[in-house]
């Protein structure tokens, strides 16, 4: 008679970090080893979704264009 192995939990790299975390439903983190990857990896995730562009190049003075250099008749042929 030969006893039930134990199944070794299944181990994965955690993604945050790279230590080893168990990838089962012990673990509410999964991928991650702990909250504490999981939130940072949620984080880097978020700043790079919502980030604001930086609009440079902005000049804080209106940049009004030149008057009379718009326009123009064009010469009527034909
Ligand atoms: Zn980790």
């Amino acid at each position: 008679m030969t006893a039930p192995a134990p199944r070794p939990a299944r181990r994965v790299a955690c993604p945050g970090c790279g230590a080893p975390a168990v990838y089962g439903p012990e673990n509410p983190w999964r991928p991650f080893c702990s909250e504490r990857c999981r939130a940072v990896d949620l984080g880097a995730w978020a700043a790079e979704t919502y980030r604001i562009p930086l609009r440079e190049g902005e000049s804080e003075a209106p940049a009004d264009e030149a008057p009379g250099a718009a326009g123009g008749s064009g010469t009527p042929d034909g």
